[in-house]
């Protein structure tokens, strides 16, 4: 089959390799990572000898020299993994902390970050979320204060993916008393003296560490301080593009895998002499859930063809973003059912799936926020 524009042969090339590791490597341990609350550190080492940390980076920091187009490749296929904790993890690494640093960091940072961010041997988390700021991102409260040769920071984070095993944390911080989007300035911040995590207990995702940061007055050099001074704010926004689309892709590709197990399993089991696809109720629920598929698939489509074409896609990026969350959680929910009471056991692939969708109307920008964005952009 001919590939699906904007994807071309070489993407699909990248696919088929991306996939039979993620079925290789990743797959088969999603049970074992799910009970265990952790999948290992090593992980992002083999990652990158498949060069999968740096698809989109240059080759002179260790990259594959590839664009957004070769990651899309990825944030699809790494549902397969069956394990959104798994996911996630990888994905904070690839789509939310290293960006920052590629797009406004120096050549210094760079080397010092990004490098070994894409050799699979530091691990990188975003923390901007905090206990009393999280949709309200201007509301941050976490302070660093200038004193020779840098800052000290203080304050605390939450909900950070990568929180306990993340190496530099990119920290969005308040580095002037201004209030409203003023004043906010990211720091790279190692994990060391005055920097401690706990992890967090939570509905899905439960491979990863997701984690409340704690700053007491950490001391953070002069030059860690990412892009300009107090003007942090314009970091956040480029970085939300992206984060949304890579969650709409990671979405579409769950969705088609939950689908087709879900129509092998309706073919396979039977209920009042036939296979459940043989009732008209699951026959048309699956057809309901293809056309949601397909849906999702195009708008998310359209939507990363015009952010590689170079257009400001906000509208669309934000309804691919509103409308693949939601309709996959609510198309595992609808697998889970058809599923009956296998689905509710945890030997299921579908319990889990239903639980790390569970996400995606929440992380990355609300499902009220998508809408609050789109208001704006239609001029509401
Ligand atoms: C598993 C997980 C991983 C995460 N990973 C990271 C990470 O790596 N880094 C990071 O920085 N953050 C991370 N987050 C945080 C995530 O981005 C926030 O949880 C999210 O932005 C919502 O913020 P909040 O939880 O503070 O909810 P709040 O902002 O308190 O919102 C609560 C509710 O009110 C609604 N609401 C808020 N404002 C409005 C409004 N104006 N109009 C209507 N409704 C509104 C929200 O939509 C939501 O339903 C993660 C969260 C989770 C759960």
């Amino acid at each position: 089959m001919a590939p699906t524009p904007p994807f071309t042969e070489e993407h699909e090339e990248l696919r088929e390799s991306a996939r039979g590791f993620i079925e290789r490597e990743l797959a088969p341990y999603a049970q074992q990572w799910e009970d265990e609350q952790w999948f290992p550190d090593e992980l992002f080492g083999k990652f990158a000898a498949q060069g999968l940390l740096g698809l989109k980076y240059p080759v002179e920091y260790g990259g594959q020299g590839g664009d957004y187009l070769h990651e899309a490749v990825l944030c699809e296929e790494m549902a397969r993994a069956g394990s959104g904790g798994t996911a996630a993890g990888i994905g904070a690494h690839i789509n939310i902390a290293t960006p920052p640093i590629w797009k406004f960091g120096s050549d210094e940072q760079k080397q010092r970050y990004l490098v070994p961010a894409i050799a699979g041997q530091k691990i990188g988390a975003l923390g901007i979320t905090e206990p009393g700021a999280g949709s309200d991102v201007a509301s941050i409260s976490a302070r660093a204060e200038r004193v020779d040769g840098g800052w000290v920071l203080s304050g605390e984070k939450t909900y950070i993916t990568n929180g306990v095993r993340a190496h530099f944390i990119v920290t969005a911080v308040k580095t002037s008393r201004q209030g409203g989007h003023h004043g906010i300035s990211f720091l790279i911040v190692d994990r060391g003296e005055g920097v401690s995590s706990a992890k967090l207990q939570k509905l899905g995702w439960h491979a990863s560490d997701t984690a409340t940061i704690a700053f007491q007055d950490v001391f953070v050099p002069e030059e860690n301080l990412l892009g300009e001074l107090n003007e942090g704010f314009k970091l956040i926004m480029a970085n939300f593009q992206w984060e949304r689309l890579a969650m709409a892709l990671g979405a579409v590709g769950a969705m088609q895998i939950a689908w087709e197990r879900t129509a092998e399993f309706a073919r396979e089991r039977n209920a009042f002499g036939r296979p459940l696809s043989g009732h008209q109720a699951i026959r048309h629920k699956l057809a309901d859930l293809a056309t949601s598929v397909y849906t999702c698939r195009c708008v998310t489509y359209d939507a990363l063809r015009r952010f590689m074409a170079g257009e400001d896609p906000l509208r669309e990026v934000t309804m691919a973003k509103l409308l693949t969350q939601r309709a996959s959680f609510e198309l595992m929910d609808a697998c889970l059912q058809i599923h009956g009471g296998a689905g509710y056991m945890r030997e299921y692939w579908v319990e889990r799936a239903a639980r790390d969708a569970r996400l995606g109307p929440i992380g990355g920008g609300s499902d009220e926020i998508m809408r609050e964005i789109l208001g704006r952009s239609l001029g509401l």
